[in-house]
């Protein structure tokens, strides 16, 4: 990997990691098509006055589809931005990815990095063959922020639609529509406008932890709903969870059996924390439920699946009891 160094410009490693950004299709058709199938420089031609905003180079760490990343292509990007971020020659890092899991891994990113440079994360929900795909827009506004001095110490940043969002707050919230990623409690961090980039407020806290060692633990996300018995959580122990995430109803809540059940979950020494699968509002501890009597840990304004990276990395790095999981929660508020 060679960043051109002639360049006065800022200088920007594109690492690709696939996804409807990097999807071909068939313009006309609006039906299937094979995600990650072009690759970054290809996408990056498509982007007016591209080569005007940074000196840029291309890597390729996966190309999949978002929904099936793994931990390893978590921890094959965490020590590959580490390593670049590390150089003096790398300024700042742009990621493509797809956006069905991008705040997962822009979370696991977050939590697991601590460089000050800018690591950026886009992706598309058009294919870069269909009429107005979504992707150069998105490539260029990242490639903005990437570049931008204000974009530094602010953890990853995740940008599509010229909007701004932290790593922590950020989810995709429409299947279909490019206005998709919101981040529902706090807004947005900025935007990006016609004068450049303008930030509104600082992200949340980062957790200051280490990348841990792969594979990560198993942590079970279960879905509570009206008549909710114990049989999943009964499952998601038998196969060995280390950990449980509540999507709770209301104010990560649950029906008495499963309530049951996860305390009893909690005695053996499996961390469970409660969290919503309302999009708004926190989860806090010994409301509607005793967390102090049952050992559980709440998710305060971690959705479900951000709840379940950051207790995964806690799990991961040896953070085990529900005191310790329930401050690194709080810390990351
Ligand atoms: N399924 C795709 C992915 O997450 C969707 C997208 O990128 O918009 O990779």
């Amino acid at each position: 990997m060679t960043v051109p160094s002639s360049s006065p410009l800022p200088r920007i490693v594109i690492l690709a990691t696939g996804g409807t950004i990097a999807g071909a299709a068939d313009a006309r058709s609006k039906g299937g098509y094979n995600a990650g199938a072009v690759p970054a420089e290809t996408l990056m031609a498509a982007v007016p006055g591209a080569t005007e905003i940074a000196g840029i180079a291309f890597e390729t760490v996966a190309a999949i589809g978002s929904q099936d990343i793994t931990d390893a292509v978590w921890h094959a990007l965490a020590h590959r931005i580490a390593v670049l971020a590390a150089r003096e020659d790398v300024d700042a890092i742009l990621v493509t990815h797809g956006t069905d899991t991008m705040e997962e891994t822009a979370y696991f990113l977050h939590l697991t990095l601590s460089t000050q440079k800018p690591v950026v994360m886009v992706g598309a929900m058009r294919p870069s063959t269909a009429l107005s795909g979504d992707g150069p827009a998105n490539l260029r506004a990242g490639l903005m922020v990437a570049a931008h001095p204000d974009s530094r110490g602010r953890g990853i940043l995740v940008v599509l639609n010229d909007t701004i969002h932290g790593a922590r707050d950020v989810t995709k919230t429409s299947t279909t529509q490019v206005e998709t990623f919101q981040s529902p409690n706090l807004g947005p961090l900025g935007y990006v406008t016609a004068n450049g980039v303008a930030f509104l407020r600082a992200p949340g806290a980062r957790a200051a932890l280490q990348l841990p060692p792969a594979p990560l633990p198993r942590v079970s996300i279960l879905y509570a709903h009206a008549g909710m018995d114990a049989l999943l959580v009964e499952a998601a122990i038998a196969a060995g969870a280390r950990g449980v995430v509540l999507a709770g109803v209301g104010d990560g809540n649950a029906a008495r059996p499963v309530l049951e059940a996860l305390a009893e979950a909690a005695r053996s020494g499996v961390a469970v924390v409660r969290a919503s699968r309302c999009p708004l509002g926190p989860v806090l501890r010994n409301i509607e439920v005793s967390d102090d009597a049952a050992g559980f840990v709440a998710a305060g304004l971690h959705s479900p699946a951000k709840a379940r990276v950051l207790l995964q990395v806690l799990l991961a790095s040896g953070i085990t009891a529900p005191d310790a999981i329930q401050a690194a929660f709080d810390r990351t508020e």
